[in-house]
């Protein structure tokens, strides 16, 4: 029942990490995973793609080292941003109406 404590965190695989030289950003890619391991997956997407976007430029190959996304997924998160989510439902916006779908019409006589 604590599962939830015990979600595995993805440990980083760059070079700074592997090496272990910079502590500083050890601690950020660090955090990162466990910031990432928090989210569910749309949201982990949506995060690595705004990521993906930033202009001092970590590459989609970085980040697929870094959170152990791979580079497609990245891709399809930074797209999705583009697209403004248009997609993808957010829970506020709940569905008007008693939210079942509406039944197949029933035309024929
Ligand atoms: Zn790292």
């Amino acid at each position: 029942m604590s599962s939830e404590s015990e979600k595995i965190v993805h440990q980083c695989e760059c070079d700074v990490c592997r090496a272990g030289t910079d502590t500083a950003t050890v601690r950020h890619h660090r955090q990162m995973n466990l910031f990432l391991s928090r989210l569910n997956e749309p949201q982990r997407l949506w995060y690595v793609g705004l990521l993906s976007q930033k202009a001092d430029g970590v590459s989609d190959r970085q980040l697929s080292l870094i959170t152990g996304l791979d580079e497609d997924t990245i891709r399809r998160g930074r797209r999705e941003l583009e697209a403004e989510l248009a997609d993808v439902p957010s829970d506020r916006q709940r569905r008007e109406g008693g939210g079942r779908p509406p039944a197949e019409k029933k035309t024929r006589r």
